[in-house]
């Protein structure tokens, strides 16, 4: 009896596992990778996953022909430059770039990028020199990239440009990162939208992954309403020929940049997309687990039914003469083992590699070198499927709960806090600064500002969200952009505006519409007189 007590004890010696990721990670290594390793699993599927594939943060991969602006939709998120960012009309991004977080800003090339073992690049290395030059890791400090990685890619060329070759496979890279992204984002220009060959062929490496595609029609506001429909119907009409189920494929159209709208009645349109887009991505981070979770069940699927197969061949082999006949043999009629494998374990069809691609891969190979059946390896994976992949997906509901509010994307255009009347989403504490008492730029154009706040109904002296607003969007800047001109005006969060806090708020619309960059914080010149008790 105490015999027993003390087996069961021992049983349970299990890691204390105290995340998803960890418990994957722990899971591949310690029941997964030695079955790879025994039956040479990297030579015919893919490589060893690394501690990096674990523990990356989701990517979000952008997709599109040149200057359908991924490269500001990528500013757009962030609210800032990064290192090394090109804009323009011509193709102006030449690489796929990857932004991530650092503390540091600095550019990393390609070459470094694959080399180092705390990233998730290092199998890139196979697409050699000519795509290694041209790509490279953009990092800067911006807290958005604390949950997220974006990655920029080189704008698709249509037309006869397209010959220009480019070195390197870029739908193979492209696949690459299509596989390893939780978001794939293809982007099109609302007023000029045709599409490439090289761009049919790159939506079409990216089938398989149809769950992950979103689809933006940016720059919707350079059209009118009726063209607008018009290009959205051309453009399903495109997609029915790329993608297996366009009509399924959420297609968000909007105007991702911080430039006041062309044409403004669709705004109301353009402000539900975006914050339906926001959603969506911010729900990453949480899915994310999820997501590593179903990759790697399929992984252990594949490294088991490849380990039946590889021990079936060498089962099959004679032991003295006629090796070199019977391989060819065997793999002439592979798909005979296949159907051994089936039924002898219980293996469905589906399960198994596609024939002709595993008949090339076992020409290389040395089957009497291949290893015989061990069950042992076999039964670890069994019971990683059948109770340790079971426990952590109990876990991920308690996980997501918890990430609610602890990892959603923070930062950049996702700051907009709860009671702007311009976004919903997280909120921050806002920093005032530390002001001397310098005198009150926008001082001078109180008047003009006065007359028209006295206009819009003040009650108690101070003007709803709403109000605000209304009054805000005849500038006709986008709602980020509005959004964060709130944020910054409400100084004591009360979620209106007094007459000064209006006056700040109209004077940053004019620093915006000058095209100046708004500051991150207010300096201490534009803090309103009796808010700066707050500064202290
Ligand atoms: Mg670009
Ligand atoms: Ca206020």
């Amino acid at each position: 009896m105490l015999r027993w007590l003390r087996e069961d004890s021992s049983a349970r010696k299990q890691p204390d596992i105290r995340n998803v990721i960890e418990g994957l990670q722990e899971f591949y290594k310690d029941c997964i990778l030695p079955l790879e390793e025994h039956y040479k699993f990297s030579d015919f599927h893919s490589p060893p996953l690394d501690p990096a594939d674990f523990s990356a943060n989701p990517m979000i991969l952008l997709v599109g022909q040149y200057s359908t602006g991924k490269t500001t939709f990528i500013r757009y998120l962030l609210e800032q430059d990064f290192p090394g960012i090109r804009v323009g009309p011509e193709p102006t991004t030449d690489r796929f770039i990857a932004v991530m977080y650092g503390e540091k800003e600095q550019v990393i090339p390609g070459n470094a990028l694959v080399v180092d073992p705390d990233r998730q690049f290092r199998k890139l290395s196979r697409f050699g020199n000519a795509f290694l030059n041209r790509f490279q890791c953009s990092q800067t400090q911006n807290d958005v990239l604390n949950s997220i990685t974006i990655v920029d890619t080189p704008g698709i060329l249509s037309g006869e440009k397209q010959r220009l070759d480019r070195g390197y496979d870029f739908v193979g890279v492209l696949e690459w990162f299509a596989e390893r992204a939780d978001r794939i984002i293809l982007l099109f220009d609302a007023h000029k939208l045709d599409i490439s060959d090289e761009f049919r062929r790159s939506i079409e490496a990216l089938k398989g992954h149809d769950d992950k595609i979103r689809i933006v029609l940016n720059k919707s506001d350079m059209v009118d309403h009726q063209q607008l429909m018009r290009v959205y119907g051309a453009l399903m009409w495109s997609l029915g020929k790329v993608l297996q189920t366009p009509e399924v494929t959420r297609v968000y159209i909007g105007s991702f940049w911080d430039k006041p709208l062309q044409h403004d009645h669709n705004r109301k349109l353009f402000e539900d997309e975006a914050k339906d887009l926001f959603k969506d991505l911010q729900c990453l981070p949480r899915n994310a687990a999820l997501r590593k979770l179903n990759d790697l069940i399929k992984r252990a699927r594949l490294a088991k039914v490849h380990a039946y197969i590889i021990s079936t061949l060498q089962k099959n082999m004679p032991s003295m003469f006629g090796k070199d006949s019977k391989k060819n043999q065997l793999i002439q009629n592979l798909h005979e083992t296949y159907r051994e494998v089936e039924k002898e374990h219980g293996i469905s069809p589906g399960d198994f590699p596609p024939l002709g691609k595993m008949r090339e891969l076992l020409k290389e190979h040395d089957f009497t070198k291949f290893h015989q059946l061990r069950p042992r390896l076999i039964s670890k994976v069994d019971n990683m499927l059948a109770n340790g992949m079971t426990k952590l997906m109990q876990m991920i509901p308690q996980e997501e709960e918890m990430m609610k509010t602890e990892h959603v994307i923070r930062g950049g255009a996702f700051h907009h806090t709860d009671n702007s009347p311009f976004a919903g989403g997280e909120g921050e504490g806002a920093d005032y600064g530390k002001g001397e008492l310098t005198d009150w730029v926008v001082n001078e154009k109180m008047d003009k500002y006065e007359s028209e706040f006295m206009k819009l109904g003040p009650v108690d002296g101070k003007i709803s969200g709403a109000t605000a607003k209304k009054e805000m969007v005849k500038s006709k800047l986008p709602n980020t952009v509005l959004g964060r001109i709130w944020k910054l005006s409400d100084v004591d969060k009360d979620g209106k505006l007094d007459l000064e806090e209006w006056g700040l708020a109209r004077h940053l619309i004019e620093i915006k519409l000058e095209q100046n960059e708004l500051p991150m914080d207010l300096p201490p010149h534009l803090i309103p007189p009796s808010k700066r008790e707050f500064s202290e």
